[in-house]
């Protein structure tokens, strides 16, 4: 193995390996460091999102779904099934098959496009030189011209209610659990923990979710909150909001947990408790004292917008530097700072990373919220096309949500756009393409969409902004 490189990548997850890959398309030699171990001690590119996050939440979203859907909308449809029942094993069996082969995937990726993959650890050190680790701890210093750092995040303890990985777990081990508990406590009802506890809630656990802030989804647009609240109410998703997290106890009869509300000191018992209470960069062992690297004053490594750190030739990227805790704002970055690296212009549009929460209904969203709009004094227009009005979304039995579109009265353009409904993660493409080109409304009112399809949800939204709306009556 050379030990000299263009470009050396420490992290191999949605930030690492799209940039070693870009680097190595560029004509550059790349060599990516990744330390992932799996619960068996099994090492696995992929990072998080991979082993622990996007891919096998989204598995086990899937799975939980469609039980659901067995159970409380067939008969809508008139097939008779019997009784749904539920065999956990094969579905984690289904899910651990589908992470498998996306991990080998990216080791195919990486040998494909000739990077030279290292499962162990990295650390930078000054120079830039890299201490690389084998998994046999064989110890190695390479040379590089280039650092990416990409060295993702891990979750947030909660010091009053420890994870024992057993009865007190953490998001990945709520996606390791081989029973449906009968009772299961959720702390914090973020993104993750949403998902989670509708996963666990579909597969018939009696779910309750303890939120300290008083507010519901408080980075999306209210209207969206508020929708969402009431499906995720339907649904039996016990949010309790205003409920901070003060202790929580391992007892004989499962996990005492102790919060605070507006009525004052309260407690419950589950059978099962997940700590989801946020993610924090993972930086510790990544960089040597003396490589010059700093952190933010959040913990992130500090770097600039292009993801430079400040060392010469040392660059960041992904979720152990700020920015949303996002797979593809991640892998945008890692692309960006390949590309750089080559004298190529590049660079990460920030306002227009989309969200996504991955429930039933789905919700995405791009842009600002109506609450931001406001804020910002702008004159603005709103357009809503309800999926009730959709034919497509009556006919797949999910006439549930909303499209809502936000544009500026002077100029037309589109500043906002917020989904919950059917496919809304899949719709929002098209929202962040029209943002992206700065489109007006009138631009998306002319834009032919196919029928009967969800997307012409946003269209008639577009059209509703202008009390144009054909499907829906214009308020
Ligand atoms: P990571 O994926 O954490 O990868 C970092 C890699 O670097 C790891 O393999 C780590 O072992 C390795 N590493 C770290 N330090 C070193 C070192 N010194 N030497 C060698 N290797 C090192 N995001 C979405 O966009 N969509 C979703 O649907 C979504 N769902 C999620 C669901 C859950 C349950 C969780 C927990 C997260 C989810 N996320 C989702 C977030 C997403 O997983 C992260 O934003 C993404 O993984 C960040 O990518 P990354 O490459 O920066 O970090
Ligand atoms: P996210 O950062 O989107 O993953 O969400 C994590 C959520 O956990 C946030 O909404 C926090 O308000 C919430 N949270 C953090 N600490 C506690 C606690 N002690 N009790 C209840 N909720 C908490």
């Amino acid at each position: 193995m050379s030990e000299t490189f263009d470009v050396i990548v420490i992290g191999g997850g949605p930030a690492g390996y799209p940039a070693a890959i870009r680097a190595a398309q560029n004509g550059l030699s790349v060599a990516c460091i990744d330390d992932w171990k799996n619960y068996d001690g099994t090492h696995a590119f992929g990072g998080t999102c991979l082993n622990a996050g996007c891919i096998p939440s989204k598995a086990l979203l899937e799975s939980s779904e469609l039980v659901h859907r067995a159970r409380e909308e067939f008969k809508v449809h008139g097939i008779q099934v019997g009784a749904v029942t539920v065999d956990l094993a094969q579905m984690q069996k289904r899910k651990a098959g589908i992470v498998k082969s996306s991990t080998v995937g990216i080791v195919g990726l990486l040998k494909g496009a000739k990077v030279t993959a290292l499962p162990g650890h990295g650390q930078l050190l000054a120079g830039p030189q890299v201490e690389y680790t084998a998994l046999d701890g064989q110890k190695k210093v390479l040379h590089a011209t280039h650092v990416i750092l990409a060295s993702g995040s891990t979750p947030i303890d909660l010091p009053s209610a420890p994870v024992n990985g057993k009865e007190i777990v953490d998001s990945w081990g709520a996606l390791e659990f081989d029973t449906v508990p009968k009772r299961l406590g959720v702390i914090g009802a973020g993104v993750i923990g949403l998902e989670l506890g509708s996963v666990w809630r579909r597969l018939g656990a009696e779910v309750v979710m303890l939120e300290a802030a008083p507010q519901f989804l408080p980075m999306a647009d209210q209207a969206v909150a508020k929708e969402a609240q009431k499906h995720f109410k339907k649904l039996g998703l016990d949010i309790r909001l205003g409920a901070k997290v003060t202790g929580a106890r391992v007892t004989g009869d499962g996990v005492s947990v102790n919060f605070v509300d507006s009525k004052g000191e309260q407690s419950l018992t589950v059978d099962r408790l997940v700590v989801a209470v946020g993610r924090k960069p993972r930086t510790a062992g990544v960089f040597a004292t003396d490589s010059g690297v700093t952190l933010d004053e959040r913990g992130f490594i500090a770097v600039d917008a292009e993801c430079r750190t400040g060392v010469p030739n040392v660059w960041a990227v992904g979720d152990c530097v700020r920015g949303p805790m996002l797979a593809h704002k991640a892998k945008e970055e890692g692309v960006m700072v390949a590309d750089l690296i080559a004298g190529h212009h590049s660079d990460v549009n920030y306002k227009l990373v989309p969200s996504v929460i991955y429930t039933a209904p789905e919700i995405a969203w791009v842009g600002l919220t109506e609450e931001q709009v406001q804020a910002s004094g702008r004159p603005y227009k709103v357009g809503v096309f309800p999926f009730l009005a959709s034919g497509r979304a009556r006919a797949m039995e999910a006439p549930h949500g909303f499209a809502k579109l936000i544009a500026a009265t002077d100029d037309d353009e589109i500043l906002g756009v917020h989904i919950i409904g059917p496919m809304a993660g899949e719709l929002i493409a098209e929202a962040v393409l029209a943002l992206e080109y700065s489109a007006s409304t009138e631009d998306l009112q002319r834009t032919i969409h196919a029928h009967p399809t969800l997307s012409e949800a946003l269209h008639e939204a577009a059209l509703a902004a202008d009390k144009k709306a054909i499907d829906f009556p214009n308020r």
